[in-house]
Formats: structure tokens, sequence, C-alpha cells
């Protein structure tokens, strides 16, 4: 690809996966320009001008954009923008970086993506290989970009990547030879006109390069998966992962029983996880045994049904990353108690109605924790006895404490985004972990 002149990339956005594109890029020999209208973090910047990579903050030159060879684009810009759309028209190719690092590793890629489950399926997975001795690396939207690793890490024996549909709509020959779609439901409409049938696309884009010497995970009972298939053939071996291999107590897994209460994984979202995780793992000659072993040493990762304390009989739990409706389904679902809910922030249109029924059996009270709430009360007013309004963390957690008794668990799960009041999910998480830690 490249000539004897270097070959000129254009970074836009100086994420974590711009900034790993860049370094990459620049080992690669190219000559690199990285540009971002937003502001890059101080950090970023630092690194950027150590590895004395060219960038802008606060601005786009397009006199300089438009003389890439190649753009590389954060997946935090849509193909909508006049910017990208003038790209196109011009003919300047314009991909994600997990393509432009795709490029560089013959190691299999383990692809995952889904509405939910993402990175803890990730996690998991990289954790049960590693466990069984494997040299994997988990990259991808949790922790280091994948670009990042290559640059500065080099290959593994293999890649488990975390991927958003927003990654895979940038995509040209991605191939991962293990992926999985764990599930889809109503998420991030608003990037695909409002439409499911394009959200939906956007995942199966996943298998678009698969060949039959792969695999394809997926949930067998999810509709919208059956429907992305019709308009999507796959072509690689088809691996559904079925709510038939759940049991009372764990997963089936080829016959054999594993029991998940031995685990740190609750709930039937983790054992579909598990079972989704485990079955990919086996892909690399893992054997039962290690699965087991694997998945009884793995830890909660913060932020997803963590336990934070128990204080006065009341057991808390921090669900800050549930930010969707389906999430917070299986949140209350996982629970074995009665529930304070604290719940609320920036509604993405969601529908509560799923949730209802267990509102209205195991959820004692429901605290709002947003800065418009009346949507969320609306929505379960005579369903759930006590409603009450709150707009800090703290705030949240002092009313859930006067509402609980002994044996009942204070479950944040909001469904929501966490703009209206938080820098993001993690904060509003830490400043609830925060918030419990000061009642003991
Ligand atoms: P993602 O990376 O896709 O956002 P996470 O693993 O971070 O997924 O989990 C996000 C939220 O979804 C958490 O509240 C978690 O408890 C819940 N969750 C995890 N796995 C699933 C699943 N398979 N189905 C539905 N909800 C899930």
């Amino acid at each position: 690809m490249l000539t004897d002149s270097p070959m000129h990339i254009v970074v836009l956005g100086g994420g974590e996966s711009g900034v790993g594109a860049a370094l990459l890029a620049q080992k690669k020999g190219a000559k690199v320009f990285l540009s971002d209208r937003g502001n890059i973090s101080p950090n970023q910047q630092v690194e950027l001008e150590l590895a004395g990579i060219e960038f802008e903050s606060g601005q786009h030159t397009w006199d300089r954009i438009f003389a890439a060879d190649e753009v590389i684009k954060s997946p935090g810009i849509p193909d909508t923008v006049p910017l990208i759309k003038q790209l196109h028209d011009q003919g300047i190719p314009v991909i994600g970086e997990i393509e432009f690092a795709s490029r560089y590793t013959d190691a299999p890629l383990v692809a995952i993506t889904g509405s939910n489950g993402k990175t803890t399926t990730a996690y998991l997975t990289h954790h049960l290989l590693k466990a069984a001795g494997k040299d994997a690396a988990l990259v991808g939207n949790v922790g280091i970009s994948f670009a990042r690793h290559l640059a500065t890490e080099g290959e593994p024996e293999v890649f488990v990547i975390e991927v958003s549909s927003f990654q895979l709509d940038s995509i040209h020959y991605f191939r991962p030879q293990v992926a999985a779609i764990l599930n889809i439901t109503p998420d991030h409409l608003d990037r695909y006109n409002y439409e499911m049938d394009g959200y939906i696309d956007s995942k199966m884009r996943i298998t678009k390069n698969q060949e039959l010497s792969d695999t394809f995970w997926f949930l067998a009972e999810d509709e919208n998966i059956d429907k992305g298939r019709q308009r999507n053939p796959v072509a690689a071996q088809l691996r559904p992962v079925s709510k038939a291999q759940l049991t009372e107590k764990g997963i089936l897994l080829g016959g054999e029983e594993i029991d998940l209460t031995r685990t740190q994984l609750k709930g039937k979202h983790n054992a579909l996880n598990a079972l989704f995780a485990a079955g990919m793992a086996q892909t690399f000659g893992i054997s039962t045994e290690e699965i087991r072993a694997g998945l009884e040493s793995f830890q909660p990762i913060p932020h997803r049904l963590e336990p934070v304390g128990v204080v006065d009989g009341v057991t808390y739990i921090n669900d800050s990353k549930a930010t969707n409706v389906d999430a917070v389904t299986y949140a209350l679902d996982a629970m074995d108690k009665d529930i304070i809910w604290i719940a609320g922030g920036t509604d993405k249109g969601n529908d509560y109605s799923p949730l209802f029924e267990a509102a209205r059996t195991k959820v004692k009270a429901l605290v709002c924790l947003g800065a418009d709430n009346t949507k969320l009360k609306a929505a379960f007013a005579g369903i759930i006895d006590k409603i009450e309004e709150t707009n800090t963390a703290q705030g949240a957690v002092m009313a859930a404490k006067a509402l609980a008794k002994e044996g009942q668990v204070v479950l944040l799960s909001p469904a929501c985004a966490s703009f209206d009041l938080f820098k993001n999910y993690i904060d509003r998480g830490d400043q609830f972990r925060a918030a419990v830690q000061t009642l003991r």
C-alpha cells in the first residue's frame, strides 16, 4: 500500500481509539495528522507530542483533512455530518480504527457485539482464555484500543475485541474468526434514523466478511437477530446459544452442567454471557474443566451489578452501566430480595412496559435520580407505591436508606444515560459507591 512517499493518514477524533490509530499508523510509516473538533484530553495531547504526531484540538482544518489518502474516524462521528459526507463525495476512503488495526495482525480475532453484555462477555472470554494459559489480549471499546495494543504491545495469540455498532459501521474487510451477537434490543436508535432495522443490520456487519471456517455465535431466541439473519445471510458456521441451556443453578455446556452459584456471575443475563464466553473459548481448545475453573475465578466488573456494601442488613448494588430498559429487566430479575430501586437520568426514548411486572412484584420504592423525572414517575405511578425524587447520588442513597428495610436491596440500575447529572456512567456509579461508603 505504501509507495515511495509515505501514505498520508488523517485521524478524526482524539479519544482512545483515535490516538491508538495514530500511533499505529505512524509506526507503520505513514504521515499522520490527528484532528479533533472537541477537546483532546491533556494526557492524550502529551502522548501525541511525545510520539511526534501532529494534531489540532478544538477545530477541523478542512484543507489538511482533505489532503489525506485515507481517513480513520472515531466511532463517535456519524457518517451523516458534512465533513464525512464530503470526504465520501471526494472519494477519500473513511474507515474505523478496528478496520485499520485488523490489517496489521494475523492473530485470530474474537469480536463481541450486542446491545447489552459486550463488556462482561469480552472480559469473561478473555479471562477464560488467560486462565487456561492462552496469551489473549482484551481490546476495543473497553480499556485499550485494538490499534494501540498493536502499536505498543505487539501481537498476542488471540485478540478479544468488544465492538459497538458504531464501530461496525465503518468496517470493510474486518473478519473475526469468532463473532458473537449477544442480543439486539432497542438502543442508540438516534444514530439509525430511529429505525430498528438499521441498528440490526449494523450489528449483523460483524459477520459480513466471515467465511465457512469461522463461527458465529448468537442468541437463538432473539427475534431481531432472526430478522437480521434473514436480510444478511451468514457464511460462518452457526453456533446458536439458547436459553434452553440455562439450568436452575447454572448452564449446560456440551451436556455437562456448570454450577454458577459457585461463581460471582449473578442473574440469567450473566449465565447467557457465560454460555457465550465458554463456547467461544472452547473453539480455542479450552476444556470444560478449564472453563469451570475460569468461571469460578472471575471477578465482577465495576458498575455491572457490582455489590458495593451491606449497611444495616441492606445490600447496595451498583448497576450504573444499565443505561437501557433491557439491562434493567435482567437486573430486577437477578434480585432475589425486595428492591428499593434507584433509576432515571437522560431518557433515550424508553418504553418502560417490560419492567412493569417485576416492578409490581419486587420493587417496594422508586427513587428517581434525574434532572427531569416526569416520564419515569408517570410510567410507574400506580405500579410502585412509593416514588421519591432526588438529583444527587448522595441524596438518592440517603432516600433509599430511609426507605429500605433489613433484608432488602438498594439497586442503582438507571435504565437511562447519565449525562444530565454526571460526567458518565462511571462517575454516577463511583458517586453512588462513595455515598454508600459514607453510610457505614
Ligand atoms: P455493554 O458493554 O454491552 O454495555 P455490559 O457488560 O457493560 O454491556 O453490561 C451493561 C448492562 O447490561 C449492565 O447493567 C449489565 O448488568 C447488563 N447486562 C449484561 N449482560 C447482559 C445480557 N446478556 N443481557 C441483558 N443485559 C445484560
